[in-house]
């Protein structure tokens, strides 16, 4: 069994549009009906553009804010925003890394005591001298050197910083990371060194994780497997080499069509996306895509379509309607 299951995960939010005296209400449509599996020790990368519902799927996951629909399960065991005794435990063993090291850090302390906080709120027995044993290999682990422990995070780099982040994650030796974003704010040079950091440390801790970016180089280098999200859909996941050198749905071609890569120089031709994503309040009838579609037919108009199974990976497209139906995941 995966060991996150998510089956048609919502979340709206009521918000107030300009308009009339104190503007009109309406429901923005953030995570509209989602379903994914991740495996014991797999990263399922989440990509798609700015406000397309990425980071609402790691809060909720989480279980940070509710779900209005749907159902998230962690090991077997339901997973709500409900912050009591049970959801403390699973959380020891789901861990996040967010984009920004510097806004999730606490200027004032030392690093060491930042990267052992975990520690001390979930084993407080721990004797200090085996929780200072434990934050030294984890400094070590990270790439941190012992003479850092007293550093505060003004003094370190983005990098060393991002470091201290994933340190304090895998201090319970979690077997879920979730990790939004986390190499966006740090400097190309930067960025790949924090990547095989992590999958060095995806290697030997053997956790599993979503891993959330709007880069589709760095996704496809982390991934196990893909989700291609759009107006809090997914409209195509699969394994990576299926999604990037075979997209189906166009926008997921567009998107690959964008990466620069010289191997692709020449045989493929960029497609520009015509427009912004819509905005999630006012979603277009029928596949929300069609607007921007170069592809788009009749059908696409009036029917949204469903996420299929095709070989080893699902599409909402009705361009491939036809194909032969596989099924991928398991219905609830
Ligand atoms: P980004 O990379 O820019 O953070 P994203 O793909 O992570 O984008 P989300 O942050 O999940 O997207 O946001 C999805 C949609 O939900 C956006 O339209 C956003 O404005 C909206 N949204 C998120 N949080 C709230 C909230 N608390 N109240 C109202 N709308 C929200
Ligand atoms: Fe384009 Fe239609 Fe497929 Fe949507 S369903 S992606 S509009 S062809």
């Amino acid at each position: 069994m995966a060991l996150l299951r998510v089956r048609e995960l919502k979340r709206h939010y009521d918000v107030r549009l300009p308009g009339g005296l104190m503007g009109r209400r309406a429901k923005l449509k953030a995570v509209d009906g989602i379903s994914f599996d991740v495996e014991k020790g797999k990263t399922l990368g989440l990509v798609g553009e700015s406000g397309c519902g990425k980071s609402t799927t790691a809060k909720l996951v989480l279980g940070l804010i509710p779900a209005n629909a749907g159902s998230i399960t962690f090991d077997g065991k339901p997973v709500t925003a409900s912050h009591d005794a049970a959801w403390r435990a699973m959380r020891r063993r789901m861990q996040m890394i967010y984009q920004d090291p510097l806004g999730a850090l606490d200027r004032r302390l030392p690093i060491a005591d930042q990267i052992g906080e975990p520690l001390v709120i979930h084993e407080p027995g721990l004797a200090a001298s085996y929780r200072r044993e434990r934050v030294a290999e984890l400094m070590a682990a990270v790439g941190l050197r012992r003479d850092q422990a007293g550093s505060y995070p003004h003094e370190l780099s983005g990098g060393q910083r991002q470091r201290v982040i994933i340190a304090r994650a895998l201090a319970l030796s979690p077997d879920f990371l979730v990790c939004d974003e986390p190499v966006s704010a740090l400097d190309v040079s930067i960025q790949a060194q924090v990547l095989n950091l992590l999958e060095d440390l995806r290697a030997k801790n053997g956790f599993a994780s979503l891993f959330i970016s709007h880069d589709l180089k760095v996704v496809r280098q982390m991934s196990n497997r893909v989700a291609v999200m759009y107006l809090g859909l997914i409209v195509e996941e699969g394994p990576p080499e299926a999604i990037f050198h075979d997209p189906m749905h166009p926008y997921t071609r567009a998107l690959v069509s964008a990466i620069p890569t010289p191997a692709r120089r020449g045989r493929r031709e960029r497609i520009v996306l015509q427009g912004d994503p819509p905005n999630p309040v006012d979603k277009p009838a029928g596949c929300p895509f069609h607007p921007r579609c170069p592809s788009a037919m009749d059908i696409c108009r009036t029917t949204p379509p469903k996420l299929i199974g095709h070989g080893p990976r699902r599409v909402a497209c009705h361009l491939h309607d036809d194909a032969p139906e596989t099924r991928l995941i398991a219905a609830e």
